[in-house]
């Protein structure tokens, strides 16, 4: 057997990993904040979670997967301060925010699957466990954790030894990092909220009473609660995109580790970023934010397109997002559902010493680039069809490509000839702006033939037209 190797960013090293309990591997991934759909730069950290689930499966590890919907609580600063989130998307769209959360939770369960993401195990609100927060936080105010301010209970960083043991940063940075959204009775830029009071002058949707006064749970202590209800004896790995690390899942193993005494989770990993072309990190806040729809489906592109991109790049390595590179991971696609699909319906046998060259990628820190280049391998070789088939869609079950569906992704090339007039003109029109090099024309050709519902692609045999 060959052990999996994972990036512990506590120790910034590839470690062999070592579950708790042999039986059950316990996962616990960050999930939305509810208050809008979800960007696809965060849907990359959510596909990468999956390949490291599907990772697990594979090494015949049983996981139990927690991920928690934000649904109060996350406020527009980092700091904690700020509007609240779902408060504030509730104004936008003139909803409540219960209605605001109900809406693009779906959503998101939606996109998710879409991308062929595997549900967790459990999905818990955060509005269903403010009883847990509160006894956390509790817990911490009678070790002499917290204190108490204007607007709400804070957790004392000063008083956690190792507090950057995640960031392995200097608590200078932390605290120049924390100071952007300074709150004057903070007695440390890092300290954070743990429960923020209601304002005296304005009432909120969502607030509960609490032993320090009515309000609402601090983003951080969330996570906490639920990851020590729900997988108290399986504290393996927990994961989140790499913007977590200073301040989020930093906050969470401080009040974690101070409330109970013991080490929160084992592994921690994080998915890095995506990247718009030209290297710009892509934020929420901008205008125009990329979603599933906007970006793919809206443009005619599967969802899996987007998964089976993100596959070729390391999830360590920031990924560069671009319609050109959407356009090639399609062909890529493409390609890869007509060869398996060429392969028939005949059950064979799976294929062990490529197998092996398969795990020893996946088990290398999730190297799923290496492993797509085994499966191109694979398809390459001499092994009989049936044979070559089996080996793929057991390799499926990592990069979940639906590969025992190809044959249905298959659009076949519709003779120029069997063409409705109207898409015969807008295609000769295309082949004059591409001899033109007018890419722009090109794209605007496309999308309006795309639009009449026909797939342009640019083959070695030129352009070629397909039937959705
Ligand atoms: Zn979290």
């Amino acid at each position: 057997m060959l052990a999996l190797s994972l990036y512990n960013a506590l120790s910034r090293k590839k470690e062999i990993f070592v579950p708790i309990n042999k039986k059950q591997v316990g996962l616990y991934t960050c999930g939305p904040t509810v208050y809008n759909f979800a960007h696809i730069g965060n849907l990359r950290t959510y596909l990468f979670e999956d390949f490291l689930r599907r990772v697990l499966e594979y090494n015949n590890y049983k996981v139990k997967h927690i991920m928690n919907i934000t649904d109060v609580g996350h406020l527009t600063g980092d700091m904690d301060m700020g509007e609240d989130k779902m408060e504030k998307g509730a104004q936008r769209e003139g909803k409540s925010a219960w209605e605001i959360a109900e809406l693009y939770t779906e959503a998101f369960k939606q996109d998710t699957r879409r991308l062929n993401i595997l549900d967790p195990s459990s999905y818990h609100k955060v509005t269903d466990n403010i009883p847990e927060q509160i006894a956390l936080i509790s817990k911490l105010e009678k070790k002499g954790y917290t204190y108490k301010t204007k607007d709400g209970i804070y957790f004392d960083t000063s008083k956690v030894k190792n507090y950057n043991k995640l960031s392995h940063l200097p608590l200078e940075t932390l605290r120049e990092g924390a100071r952007v959204e300074k709150n004057p009775e903070k007695r440390n830029p890092t300290d954070f909220a743990l429960w923020k009071f209601s304002p005296l002058d304005s009432k909120r949707q969502m607030e509960w009473d609490s032993p320090w006064g009515v309000g609402f749970p601090g983003w951080h202590i969330e996570c906490s609660a639920i990851s020590l209800k729900y997988l108290s004896k399986n504290l393996d790995i927990h994961c989140g995109g790499a913007d977590h690390i200073n301040i989020h899942h930093t906050n969470e193993i401080a009040q974690s580790e101070s409330a109970t005494g013991k080490k929160f989770f084992n592994y921690w990993l994080h998915g890095a970023f995506l990247n718009i072309s030209g290297g710009k990190k892509m934020a929420k806040s901008e205008d125009g934010f990329l979603t599933l729809n906007s970006a793919l489906i809206k443009k005619g592109l599967n969802p899996l397109v987007y998964r089976f991109a993100a596959s070729q790049v390391n999830y360590r390595k920031p990924m560069e997002y671009g319609e050109n590179n959407l356009r090639q991971a399609e062909q890529g696609l493409n390609k890869l559902w007509e060869q398996v699909a060429a392969l028939g319906s005949k059950k064979g046998n799976i294929n062990s010493e490529f197998q092996v060259k398969f795990l020893t990628a996946v088990n290398d820190d999730l190297n799923i680039p290496k492993a797509l280049a085994v499966l191109a391998a694979v398809l390459k070789s001499n092994l009989i069809a049936a044979d070559k088939l089996a080996t793929a869609l057991d390799f499926d079950k990592v990069f979940g490509f639906d590969l025992k569906n190809a044959a249905s992704y298959i659009n076949s090339v519709v003779k120029s000839s069997d063409l409705p007039a109207s898409i015969q003109k807008l295609s000769q029109e295309r082949l004059i702006a591409r001899k033109n090099k007018d890419w722009a024309e090109s794209d605007n050709l496309r999308n309006k033939i795309q639009a009449a519902g026909y797939l342009v692609e640019d083959t070695a045999n030129g352009q070629e037209l397909k039937k959705i």
